[in-house]
């Protein structure tokens, strides 16, 4: 490994100190990895008199007025002269120093777009220097940056990075064919093209993807990625976990836990639930930790293969603890739960951070003594207080909603036990496939890629705001036929500037539109949910909706995920356009869980704008074209990029910077095929390699 990151110096930072370590440029090779975010040609001086309206020039020229403008907004205003033509600079925020040395007399170069017009030439916020010195051969490298953080500084920074950097070769020189494009260039080759642009270099070369020096950015990229993930995997496989395997047990005993559970459901597997349940099973039985995500659409039936494993755990004399991100959703799992394992004589625990004191020790007791078998709830399970007799299954639902804290903390609350207990996540946004190779490779996934029998496809449509009522006239339909309505809404932020109509409103509106239609009144009952709520209160709602007392569910996404109303056939989506697209298949599957029809309506408006935005169409389109929950996430990661897709699932994390995982599949195969290699023949290498990309980023990565 290479040294850590120096601890930070006594003498208190400046600004822009403070801001390189904000921004994580921290070690020298931080800050030669902290590639041109574009770069500018500050190669030429163009005369004013040539100038194109809307073109990006450097003009040179001299000052011959500066006054700023106190009435109206305040604003610096500077008339340029070169000798062709003047041409305004306008600035809208500026120091003293920089009016000073705008003063009249200096000679400057300034750059930014030009506008045309009546007025004459300007230039909004120019940047501007002093007109000193020839100008430069190469292109001028611009570097993400912060406020704090000025450009020349962070330039001057950054090359004294590359020189200090050690950028020996970590890549093993017999790993790879000679004559491979991604090896062609060194790193050091690599970070000096593109940090230290040569006057023959062309902007096309330098923002080529295909470049041998961006190529070996992104496999080095790639590679780090990939030793890590596999590094962390075999560190996992070096713990040691309870084996949780059911014995035959003599007919006197009678039958384990979870052969009774299969026998008392009132349904049958579906092939796919068979098959993940056994792959669970396989890694329970094994003496090493499992960590194993289980994928499923919305309504494939992944809480009975929860409860499936959580009884062979059981089965083998230990407790497992079932998590969920939000009290609602951990309440449906525990009554879920409580309905088939109790009758078989299960003792279970339920743990929020809402409850009495009085209910939470009595559960602490009966978890501490073993004798709750079971454990639900949301992550007040793993709070401090809690202590397990002999955990040895953690099931999360949901897990990307947790937070990188939360899983951190989860992680030492397992390991506190002593043993490392086995790790099954479950999620209903599937993770495309290039993900699950790079940010995932250290997962194991199980997929659940069939629906139980019986469900009807959801017809989806798009309808425009402005035939609001006949969506509301199409509810009462179902109401009359005994059925059951979600309407969601945006979430409530009280923001007059987004134009959001708020759960509220559109409660009190459909209350009096329906009272009207004159629908039979146990139907009527229409109720509202928002995130706002005390949590008594959300029950309360979910209570009556559950029980098919409530017809109408007005909500905010609160019932994004886990709900389960089978009677529920229609889903109203307001303002549809605003959601993401696998948060709208989430919200979607909650109806067609019945053998009924099932509809989902997408209300969008365009509010002032003629048409929806080029993204939201192909969401929307998306929507009406699948109800695959695997080629929406693919959809949903062609429009959004892997970043946001990745970020709310797991912040914190590295991204990656260069590769790209949609266009850099051979690439990225490179690195899967090589980073086994290096671990085993060359780990020095391989240490060397992690260390200098992902450097203190590590742990995060293991969250
Ligand atoms: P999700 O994967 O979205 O969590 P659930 O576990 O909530 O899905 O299951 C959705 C519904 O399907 C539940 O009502 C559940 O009882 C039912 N279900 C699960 N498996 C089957 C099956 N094999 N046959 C019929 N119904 C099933
Ligand atoms: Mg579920």
């Amino acid at each position: 490994m290479t040294q850590p990151p120096a601890p930070a110096p006594s003498t208190p930072l400046s600004g822009p100190q403070k801001a390189l370590h904000k921004l994580g440029l921290l070690r020298p090779i931080d800050l030669a990895l902290h590639l041109p975010l574009r770069y500018e040609d500050e190669t030429r001086i163009v005369k004013l008199r040539n100038v194109r309206d809307g073109e990006l020039a450097q003009i040179e020229g001299v000052v011959t007025s500066c006054e700023v403008r106190a009435h109206g907004h305040r604003q610096l205003l500077v008339t340029l002269d070169d000798g062709s033509e003047t041409c305004l600079l306008r600035f809208f925020s500026f120091y003293p120093s920089q009016q000073k040395a705008l003063a009249v007399g200096q000679r400057i170069r300034a750059r930014g777009e030009i506008k045309g017009g009546f007025g004459g030439l300007q230039m909004m916020h120019p940047s501007f220097k002093a007109a000193t010195g020839a100008l430069p051969t190469a292109l001028t490298p611009v570097y993400p940056t912060v406020a704090a953080l000025p450009q020349a500084y962070l330039r001057r920074a950054v090359l004294g990075g590359l020189e200090r950097a050690d950028l020996a070769e970590t890549v093993p020189s017999d790993s790879l064919p000679a004559n491979n494009l991604a090896l062609a260039w060194s790193l050091r080759q690599a970070l000096s093209f593109l940090h230290l642009p040569r006057p023959d270099v062309a902007l096309v070369a330098l923002q080529d993807p295909a470049h041998p020096a961006w190529q070996r950015l992104k496999f080095e990229e790639l590679l780090a990625q990939q030793l890590s993930q596999l590094q962390a995997k075999r560190e996992r496989a070096r713990l040691r976990a309870p084996v949780l395997r059911v014995l035959r047990q003599p007919p006197s005993v009678g039958l384990p836990l979870h052969e009774q559970l299969l026998a008392a459901l009132p349904f049958q597997l579906t092939a796919a639930q068979r098959r993940v349940s056994e792959e669970i099973m396989r890694d329970l039985a094994r003496p090493v930790p499992m960590h194993r995500l289980l994928q499923g659409d919305v309504g494939s039936g992944k809480t009975v293969v929860a409860a499936l494993a959580a009884a062979i755990c059981m089965d083998a004399g230990h407790q497992c603890a079932l998590m969920a991100p939000t009290e609602i959703l951990a309440e449906q799992h525990f009554r879920k739960l409580i309905g088939w394992l109790e009758p078989l004589g299960v003792k279970t625990a339920w743990l929020t951070g809402s409850q009495k004191t009085k209910e939470r020790r009595a559960a602490l007791a009966q978890i501490a003594s073993g004798e709750a078998k079971l454990v639900v709830g949301t992550h007040a399970v793993i709070q401090d207080k809690v202590v397990f007799k002999n955990l040895a299954l953690a099931i999360i639902d949901e897990q990307h909603r947790f937070g990188v804290a939360q899983r951190l903390a989860l992680r030492d609350k397992l390991i506190a036990t002593g043993q490392e207990p086995h790790l099954l996540m479950m999620t209903a946004t599937p993770i495309p496939r290039t993900l699950a190779m790079s940010y995932y490779a250290d997962l194991d996934v199980s997929t659940i890629d069939e629906l139980p029998p019986g469900r009807t496809p959801i017809v989806t449509k798009v309808v425009s705001e402005a035939r609001r009522d006949e969506v509301i006239a199409r509810i009462s339909v179902q109401l009359a036929q005994g059925r059951q309505v979600y309407w969601v809404c945006p979430l409530i932020e009280e923001s007059e500037v987004l134009d959001l109509r708020n759960a509220t409103e559109t409660h009190a509106q459909l209350s009096q539109a329906l009272q009207g239609a004159g629908v039979g009144a146990a139907a009527l009952q229409i109720g509202l949910l928002h995130s706002r709520m005390p949590v008594a209160e959300k029950k309360a709602v979910m209570a009556l909706f559950t029980s098919g007392a409530m017809g109408v569910l007005v909500s905010t996404t609160v019932i994004e995920v886990g709900v389960d109303v089978p009677n529920a056939s229609l889903m109203v989506i307001e303002h549809a356009e605003r959601f993401g697209l696998s948060q709208l298949h989430q919200l979607r599957g909650r109806v067609g869980r019945g053998a009924s029809a099932s509809a989902c309506v997408l209300l969008y408006s365009t509010g002032e704008a003629p048409r929806l935005g080029e993204t939201a169409r192909e969401r929307l389109k998306a929507m009406v074209e699948t109800g695959d929950g695997f080629e929406i996430a693919r959809r949903d990661l062609e429009i959004r990029g892997p970043g946001e897709f990745l970020g709310a699932r797991q912040s914190g994390a590295a991204l990656l910077r260069f590769a790209d995982l949609a266009s850099d599949t051979v690439l990225l195969d490179r690195a899967r095929q090589l980073a086994p290699l290096m671990l085993d023949q060359h780990p020095e290498l391989a240490a060397q390699h992690i260390a200098r990309w992902l450097g203190s980023k590590a742990q995060y990565l293991k969250a």
